[in-house]
């Protein structure tokens, strides 16, 4: 049922290839990222401060495919168009639709915002990660904002040129964080954090292979560059859910596009 389909939505890749995203460095995304605060368990929703967009958005003429069963929340079956659902593709080929979207409800891990769907499956991979003796899971950085990642893209520019910034900073309405779907995580004590050297790690390997338990898949993985437009990012897990996760790690699929059917996107 989770067959990679090629489906009615590739009028969607024609979308300009306009915004942005990032290979943020810790020192990319600091207004929004790390800082645990002290006290993770804080879980308060806050209001977005973007508002959703006019009238981007294509309103969802979702017909999900053949549902495997009908109680199934249509997000889970592959509507991988639409912004707010959990199957989304962004990458530099493809705007998230509106392209100001922003997560309903978010929730704070180790003081860290993240959309309320990846928040109790990361809060469980962390307790499993614990529980089986690979370390403190750290989310560093979960949803950003389009309005933030319009800062850090600008500043990146700014500072760098076109070409140098936009390799550190995504366009806007291109970052995967921007869903709050993403989360950048470390392992406490363990350094490598939000570097390669994270896939040496303890937390790094454990979380490699477990991921998917918990519906999260490494998103940019050793190798495939020239399909996601991402260096390996080893600290870098999407949420998809679980049966979905599952699947692509069984059936062996490392890059979410090919998975769903969908072109290379290497570049704008
Ligand atoms: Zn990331």
């Amino acid at each position: 049922m989770f067959k990679p389909s090629q489906s009615k939505w590739k009028v969607f890749l024609a979308f300009p290839t306009l915004l942005c995203v990032v290979l943020f460095p810790a020192t990319a995304s600091s207004a929004v990222d790390s800082t645990p605060s002290p006290s993770p368990s804080v879980s308060p929703t806050i209001e977005p401060a973007v508002s959703p967009s006019p009238s981007v958005s294509p309103s969802p003429t979702v017909s999900p495919s053949p549902s495997p069963s009908p109680t199934r929340d249509a997000r889970f079956i592959g509507d991988f168009n639409h912004a707010s659902s959990l199957q989304v593709v962004v990458n530099k080929q493809r705007r998230l639709s509106p392209v100001t979207y922003n997560p309903a409800t978010i929730r704070y891990f180790t003081g860290t915002p993240i959309s309320i769907d990846a928040y109790q499956p990361l809060k469980r991979m962390a307790a499993a990660m614990k529980a089986e003796g690979a370390g403190t899971l750290v989310l560093n950085s979960g949803y950003r904002s389009y309005a933030t990642q319009v800062a850090i893209h600008n500043q990146k520019v700014a500072q760098l040129g076109q070409t140098a910034g936009e390799r550190l900073a995504a366009r806007p309405g291109h970052s995967e964080h921007q869903t709050g779907l993403a989360a950048d995580v470390s392992a406490t004590g363990q350094g490598c954090v939000i570097q390669v050297c994270f896939s040496s790690t303890k937390g790094g390997k454990w979380l490699a292979k477990n991921a998917h338990r918990f519906g999260f898949i490494l998103r940019y993985q050793n190798g495939y560059t020239f399909y996601t437009g991402y260096q390996f990012e080893p600290w870098h897990f999407r949420y998809v859910a679980t049966d979905v996760a599952t699947d692509m790690f069984n059936r062996r699929f490392k890059v979410l596009e090919r998975y769903r059917g969908l072109p290379a996107a290497p570049n704008y």
